[in-house]
């Protein structure tokens, strides 16, 4: 049987407790997951790509079956490179929902053998935003409620 290989996209600028819940509730159902960072040129970023890579290695070391990459250009043509037929997708609301739902019938379109497979966040993070914690250390705040331990000594 091939190996059950799920891709999760996104910024992860920074990662956040949010995310780490999802990959904690995708884990046991995959037998290898890709946490790929989109390189999306047209948007600035907070931390560079390899900031980010480095972050995402550190949360996840040790864990063997969570691979870090990065990719340019659609998703699905990532997902179709490595092998991976499962997309994992984080759902906090029905905001989330609405955009969710619109990527994920568009990728099964452009590619049918791709599935999107999503997690409900935990109460405790749902209100938990990438964009809120760029926010916050911009001006100097403290991350520690919603960024993993493991990365605060890599914030600037
Ligand atoms: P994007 O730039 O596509 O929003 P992100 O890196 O912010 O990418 O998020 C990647 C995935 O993680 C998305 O599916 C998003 O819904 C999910 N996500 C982000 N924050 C949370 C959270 N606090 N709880 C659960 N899922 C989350």
């Amino acid at each position: 049987m091939s190996k059950r290989i799920g891709v999760f996209p996104g910024s992860f600028d920074p990662i956040t407790k949010g995310h780490v819940a999802i990959l904690e509730k995708a884990y046991g159902l995959f037998d290898e997951i890709v946490v790929a960072i989109g390189i999306n040129s047209s948007k600035q970023s907070y931390f560079s790509i390899e900031e980010r890579t480095a972050q995402l290695k550190k949360v996840f070391e040790g864990r063997n079956k969570i691979k870090i990459d990065s990719y340019q250009g659609l998703t699905v043509d990532y997902c179709s490179n490595i092998g991976a037929h499962y997309l994992i997708r984080g759902l906090r609301d029905g905001k989330d929902f609405e955009y969710e739902k619109s990527i994920a019938i568009m990728n099964t379109q452009l590619e049918g053998a791709i599935e999107t497979v999503f997690f409900m966040t935990a109460a405790e993070y749902s209100a938990i935003n990438a964009h809120i914690v760029r926010d916050v250390l911009k001006n100097n705040g403290k991350v520690d409620a919603f960024v993993p331990a493991a990365i605060l000594p890599l914030l600037k």
